[in-house]
């Protein structure tokens, strides 16, 4: 029984997930990993905990039911619930959307598990301990319910060394793990309409960012006739939406080039299918490059509409302050260079800055840039990224459209 010191136990009954070290009665703490019940100073039931002191989050809240000990079963139905929310996804044939999520982490009660469907193939992203000790659980609740061609499983990165895990990717078939023997072979996913290659496996995050599926559809609205620049563009989410939507030119950048290759084979696929217009290679130029050195070099009144996508700028709360100067400073300059009137989707993916403070610091752009800013749209994650109220650092993608108005 793990007891919670006295005042820490509220946000806990609010049915937050974490609990640090510094919240745990020292004589309370467990010796070895496992699930526990979580309980107050004077013994009154919180929930069912799984404590692991190699974790940075040493003791993660699973079930608030005191009948409901999370044993393989939770684990297993948990999964099923979480993919179960998602059927209208699996069932939606008319905007032929295939890639979209399936887990997100907390937010869907699974701690440290993000799983993403692509077409027929499952990619599942492990970022915490638990989670990894559980894997097999989740790979045999996904099998028996969706019997995808293959599961891909690896470790996230980004979160090895704070997890203790290592850096390891497995593959599974039938829910067995096997060793493949070629490369993988590149797949096609659909979203609303459009193509898009990819290699399951590879790439940034898990391949393709669903996250951004209904702000794609929002920028649709502000680009007929205009000049876009995409900063950002990874393979292409914004690119091909403008150009569907009837932008006259979209200039888009990324630093990775392996990300303007598939932007620009994305391009030719969806001309090649017709869901793009015959004229949309010509109306593109993509670059490898920097968008802060490109912001600070482009000339003035160049772009209608630019779309500022950049990656996880703060990564802990630790690099907030320069995180918040990067993100002040790329909306700066976009404000300076875009026309008169002209629109700004901007996004912050990085969870540990606040929906407020990112509209502080745009407002700081602003002021810097001396022009006058409206907020036409207030955006976020799409649906299947779900935030759940009990955990606010599920809300980690906000984004805005902007109007900029010179003096
Ligand atoms: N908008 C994209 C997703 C962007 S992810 C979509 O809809 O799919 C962030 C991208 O920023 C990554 O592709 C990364 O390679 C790129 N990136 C990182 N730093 C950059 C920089 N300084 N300049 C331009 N691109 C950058």
């Amino acid at each position: 029984m793990i007891r919670i010191k006295d005042g820490k136990e509220k946000n806990l009954l609010k049915h937050h997930p974490w609990v640090f070290s510094g919240a745990i009665e020292e004589s309370s703490v467990p010796q070895v990993a496992g699930v526990h019940k979580v309980v107050t100073v004077d013994g009154r039931f919180i929930a069912w905990g799984y404590y692991d002191r190699e974790s940075h989050i040493q003791l993660r809240l699973l079930s608030w039911e005191e009948k409901a000990c999370p044993d393989e079963a939770w684990w297993s139905d948990t999964v099923r619930s979480s993919v179960l929310r998602r059927r209208s996804f699996f069932e939606d044939k008319q905007s032929g959307t295939t890639a979209f999520r399936i887990i997100h982490g907390e937010a869907d009660m699974l701690p440290g598990i993000a799983a993403d469907v692509y077409g027929k193939i499952v990619r599942i992203i492990i970022s915490a301990r638990v989670a990894w000790v559980m894997r097999s659980v989740v790979i045999d609740a996904i099998e028996s319910l969706l019997h995808p061609q293959m599961i891909i499983l690896n470790t996230d990165s980004s979160f090895c060394a704070i997890e203790h895990l290592h850096e390891v990717t497995e593959y599974y078939r039938e829910g067995q793990k096997f060793t493949p023997t070629e490369k993988l072979e590149e797949i096609r996913i659909r979203e609303s309409g459009l193509y898009y290659g990819l290699v399951p496996g590879s790439g940034q995050k898990s391949g393709f960012y669903c996250d951004q599926r209904e702000n794609r559809i929002a920028l649709e609205k502000y680009v007929r006739g205009a000049t876009v620049l995409d900063g950002c563009s990874y393979t292409g989410g914004f690119t091909l939406h403008a150009l569907r939507a009837g932008a006259s030119s979209v200039r888009a950048v990324d630093s990775s080039s392996d990300a303007i290759h598939r932007l620009l084979s994305n391009v030719n696929l969806n001309v090649e299918l017709g869901t793009l217009p015959p004229d949309s290679r010509e109306k593109v130029e993509a670059q490898k490059g920097d968008i802060f050195e490109i912001l600070r070099t482009i000339p003035q009144d160049k772009y209608d509409v630019m779309i500022l996508d950049p990656p996880k700028l703060a990564q802990t709360i630790k690099s907030l302050d320069n995180a918040k100067k990067a993100y002040k400073d790329l909306n700066r300059m976009a404000m300076e260079k875009i026309k008169d009137g002209g629109i700004i989707l901007t996004c912050s993916c990085s969870g540990a800055l606040s929906r407020e403070d990112f509209r502080t610091v745009l407002a700081w752009s602003a002021k810097d840039a001396n022009v006058e800013v409206q907020i036409l749209e207030t955006l976020g994650q799409a649906q299947d990224h779900p935030i759940r109220l009990s955990f606010p650092e599920s809300e980690y993608l906000k984004a805005y459209v902007l109007r900029v108005i010179k003096p």
